[in-house]
């Protein structure tokens, strides 16, 4: 069966998304998404660092299975999270699983590494006690 792909650091986006974006069809759909994770936890995906549910409606995606913001970049931001995380690129895992994940594996050194470029970081949308938080809840309810 073909699962949905999830990029690897979207784990971190989708658990601090407060409904900002790159324009209103991108925040239509990652609200959307988002809310059907928490929603839903256990649904399984695909782990990727190639484009993925959000990025389809993301300026950025060229729409061939490119992000043209960052392209090789954002790759390898994902490829690092799968290692920091102790997950395979093409795995199977429900998102409660890669919250999980991200609960035991992540700290704040590494979260500043890996995010501490992004524009919604540096906007203050990003911080990592709402990160810790936030994974806290998918992991240890149903939805929410
Ligand atoms: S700082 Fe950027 S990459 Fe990191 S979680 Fe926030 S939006 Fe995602
Ligand atoms: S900026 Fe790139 S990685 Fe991020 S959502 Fe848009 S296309 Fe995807």
């Amino acid at each position: 069966m073909q699962r949905e792909r999830f990029r690897a650091h979207h784990i971190l986006c989708t658990s601090l998304y407060v409904g900002r974006g790159y324009d209103g069809a991108f925040c239509e759909n990652m609200t959307r998404v988002v809310e059907r994770l928490r929603r839903e936890p256990e649904t399984l995906f695909s782990l990727a660092a190639s484009p993925d549910l959000i990025c389809q409606n993301c300026p950025n995606h060229d729409g061939a299975g490119h992000c043209v913001r960052n392209r090789d970049r954002v790759a390898e931001k994902d490829r690092a999270v799968m290692r920091r995380l102790h997950l395979e690129e093409g795995g199977t895992y429900s998102y409660r699983e890669m919250c999980a994940c991200a609960l035991r594996d992540l700290d704040e050194a590494f979260f500043e590494e890996c995010c501490g470029t992004c524009e919604w970081k540096r906007q203050g949308l990003c911080e990592y006690k709402d990160l810790t938080e936030q994974l806290a809840r998918v992991v240890r309810s149903s939805s929410y």
